[in-house]
Parts: structure tokens; C-alpha cells; sequence
């Protein structure tokens, strides 16, 4: 291998076959526990044990015998992380999990509490990764830095949940909200994104509220498509960045093969048919997507539209210049969103000390990008985007 340049880790094909518990459907469990000549009931405390618990291996559910654990194990991973290491931060209000997979690849999970404040209850987000890696490659984001690798499982997209559901529920806590905004497009990887969705609100598996789950995407109308066709509960969040196409183009390159103007009618056609606001996500950029014209151009595509925008300073991620947008630039822009009759939130970054950016902790671990990689890919951005860019300094 030239000096300089990154390693790859190789991955083997996932050395484990049994599937994951959490992605097996309550009916086959049922099925499962008959052809294994158990009593019925033993498929609903398997049930309670896994979904009510979150147990993380056969031994935990104790009220078991010792045979059904025995066979459990041997059909089922109970648990699809192999290991989870956690960083926390803002005082412990945010807590980011590295996980690795059976067959060695790194996803991300981020824990964020909200404490009570007013009327408002106390909240614990968890935001969960779909696949590892992403071949969508916005390029303010250290995930798609590392391409893609594979999409995940139902389990293990699920198991990211019951991990935090574990911790905070030793705190006699529990888990009110989760976002599908981690690593990977979870359009991209469908089926599994909307059976995991369904698992989590399903009463009888993780139950959480229909409304407390949020599937982003970054326009992936098919995807939008079939979530409106199933008429969900869920929140649809599209990640937005510009509402120019050229700019759209650079910034989220999926752009080019599902037009913006396209994916807001689809996101507006769930949004009739759910009755669902739909979010808009807007990384600020400093110099990049921040102007008052991008804002302008932002109220002209969602005035009038059943629509909310949430402004997010970027993390800084190694590979790019660019750094995120001042307070007062946000400010003015949320204004003229404000004036064009948009709603709009300025979220606050959570966690930046331990690389809150998508995807930051999996690249760390990957070994860093060579110096002359991430210089080609900064010219590429820059070249491409140089008719674009509304007003770098
Ligand atoms: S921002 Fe989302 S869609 Fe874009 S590269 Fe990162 S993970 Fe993929």
C-alpha cells in the first residue's frame, strides 16, 4: 500500500446467519415457539422480556427454561451489536454510541435528553443510523466521507433503539422520540426502515407513539411515495440545504436523479394525505447556503405549504473548508422565513465535542482520510459548486 494512504478495513461477510430477534415478526415468533414444542405463552413472555426489557441476551429472561434460552440463542440473535462503546457530552444530556455489527462495521447512535422545561415534558431522542456508510455523499457530512458500506437489518436498526431504551430505563426513564437521521439514507434502504418504524410503534413490540417517529430522507421520491401510499402517523423530514437547483446539486448530489421541485410535491402530497406537517432540515453554512436570497428562495418553495424549517448550524467535518453560520446569519435568515410566513426553529447543535456530525466518530475509527484525498474531494466540491455558491467571502 502506497505511504499515505487510508487502510481500508476489510469486513467479512457477517460471520453470524441467525437473524435478529427484533426483526422477527410477533406471528413467527408464535409459529417459532410452536414448532419448537414450547407452550404458547412462552412466545409473549419471550415477547415481554425482549420488548418490555429490552434484554440484550436469552440468559437475562429468567422466568424462562433453561431449554427455551438454550434454544433461543441458538436460533435467534437476541442482541444485534456486537459491541457499543459511548461517548457523553454536554453534561451528560448527550451520549453518542459507536456500535459495531457482527461482521465488524461501525454505525452511530446519538442519545439526546431534554429536561422538562414549562408544560413541556421531559424528552429523550434517540437518533439511529439505517445504513453504514452512505452513497449519497453530501459533502458537509463524515459519513458520506466513507461511502457506502451496506444497508442494515430490521434488528439492527431496531437494536439501536433497545440499547438506549436500556440506559435510560435504568434511570427510570424511558425513550419518548426517535429520528431516523443518522448514518445512511433510510429511503435508500426501505424495507427495512419502514419495518423497524413499524416495530417501534407497534403496541405490541416497542410501542412508541406513531407520531414520535421521524424518517428522514434526502429525496428519495419513490420512498416518500410508498410511505404516502401506507399512510403513516410518522413525521417526514426532508433534508432541504438549498432550494436552488445548482446549489441543490452540490450540496445534496441526489439532487440531480430526484429534482427538488419534485420531491417537495411528493413531500406536499404526504403531507395532504397524512395531515402531517413535513420538516424541512437546512444546514447553515457560512458563505455557502446562507444568504438572504438562499432564505428568499427557501419562503418562495414552502410559503403556503402544510411545512416547517428546521436551521442547524454544520458541524465542521475534516474533509471541507466550510464552517457553520454565524448566530446572527441564522437569525436573519429564520426572519425572512418568519416574514414569508414559513414556521421556522433554530435547533442548537448538541454534542460537538465528541463529533456530532453524522457519522464523525465511525470516520475517526476508519482511519482518516489521506491529505491529498480529502484535498481532491474539497477541489471537486469547490469546482463544481464555484456557480453556485451564493456569497463566499
Ligand atoms: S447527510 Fe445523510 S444523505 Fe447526505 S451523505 Fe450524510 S448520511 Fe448520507
Amino acid at each position: 500500500m502506497p505511504a499515505g494512504q487510508p487502510s481500508t478495513p476489510a469486513f467479512a461477510a457477517d460471520p453470524d446467519a441467525r437473524p435478529g430477534l427484533s426483526g422477527v415478526h410477533p406471528d413467527d415468533l408464535v409459529s417459532w415457539v410452536a414448532s419448537s414444542e414450547f407452550p404458547p405463552y412462552r412466545a409473549r413472555q419471550i415477547a415481554d422480556f425482549h420488548w418490555g426489557r429490552h434484554a440484550a441476551t436469552a440468559s437475562e429472561m429468567h422466568t424462562l427454561p433453561a431449554s427455551l434460552r438454550v434454544a433461543l440463542e441458538r436460533d435467534f440473535r437476541v442482541d444485534t451489536l456486537a459491541d457499543t462503546t459511548v461517548r457523553p457530552a454536554d453534561a451528560g444530556l448527550t451520549e453518542k454510541a459507536l456500535h459495531r455489527l457482527a461482521d465488524g462495521r461501525l454505525v452511530e447512535s446519538v442519545l439526546m435528553r431534554y429536561p422538562a422545561r414549562g408544560s413541556r415534558r421531559e424528552r429523550a431522542t434517540v437518533c439511529i443510523s439505517s445504513q453504514a456508510g452512505c452513497a449519497v455523499g453530501c459533502p458537509f457530512c463524515a459519513t458520506g466521507e466513507l461511502g457506502f458500506g451496506r444497508d442494515l437489518s430490521v434488528a439492527e436498526i431496531v437494536d439501536q433503539v433497545r440499547f438506549w431504551a436500556r440506559r435510560v430505563t435504568a434511570d427510570g426513564r424511558r425513550i419518548t422520540n426517535v429520528v431516523f437521521m443518522g448514518m445512511g439514507e433510510p429511503l435508500l434502504n426501505a424495507d427495512p426502515v419502514i419495518e423497524a418504524a413499524t416495530a417501534l410503534t407497534d403496541p405490541a413490540r416497542f410501542g412508541l407513539g406513531a407520531r414520535h417517529v421521524t424518517l428522514s430522507t434526502s429525496g428519495v421520491i419513490p420512498g416518500i411515495e410508498r410511505l404516502t401510499a401506507l399512510r403513516p402517523a410518522w413525521t417526514l423530514a426532508v433534508s432541504l440545504h438549498a432550494a436552488t437547483p445548482g446549489l441543490r446539486d452540490v450540496l445534496v448530489p441526489l439532487n440531480r436523479r430526484y429534482p427538488l421541485a419534485d420531491v417537495v410535491r411528493a413531500a406536499t402530497d404526504y403531507a395532504d394525505v397524512t395531515g402531517r406537517r413535513v420538516s424541512y432540515e437546512y444546514v447553515m453554512i457560512d458563505g455557502i447556503n446562507d444568504t438572504p436570497a438562499d432564505a428568499e428562495a427557501v419562503g418562495a418553495l414552502l410559503r403556503g405549504r402544510l411545512a416547517h424549517v428546521n436551521l442547524i448550524p454544520m458541524n465542521p467535518v475534516a474533509h471541507t473548508a466550510w464552517r457553520p453560520s454565524s448566530a446572527a446569519r441564522v437569525a436573519a435568515f429564520a426572519d425572512i422565513l418568519r416574514l414569508a410566513g414559513v414556521p421556522v426553529t433554530v435547533r442548537r447543535n448538541r454534542g460537538e465535542e465528541i463529533g456530532a456530525a453524522c457519522g464523525q466518530l465511525a470516520a475517526e475509527q476508519a482511519g482518516r482520510p489521506a491529505p491529498e484525498a480529502v484535498r481532491r474531494r474539497r477541489d471537486r466540491v469547490e469546482r463544481e459548486g464555484a456557480a453556485s455558491f451564493s456569497g463566499r467571502p
